[in-house]
């Protein structure tokens, strides 16, 4: 019988720059989502939710954009 050997990981997360964890990322700032990020991710700083924080950084980096 064949073995499953679990999924294959999903590796398509287009990450040009490495960025370390802890800095912010810059929203783009002509980007309404990154815009709202941005400040879901200050309220969430305001109340010391910083596994909040870096799930929005997280977001805020990969949201994808046209162009540049
Ligand atoms: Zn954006």
């Amino acid at each position: 019988m064949h073995l499953n050997y679990g999924k294959p990981k999903r590796t398509m997360a287009p990450e040009p720059l490495v960025t370390p964890p802890m800095t912010d990322p810059e929203p783009v700032p002509h980007c309404d989502v990154c815009g709202a990020l941005a400040e879901q991710q200050s309220s969430a700083r305001r109340a010391h939710d910083m596994s909040r924080v870096s799930d929005l950084n997280i977001e805020i980096r990969r949201h994808p954009h046209e162009g540049r």
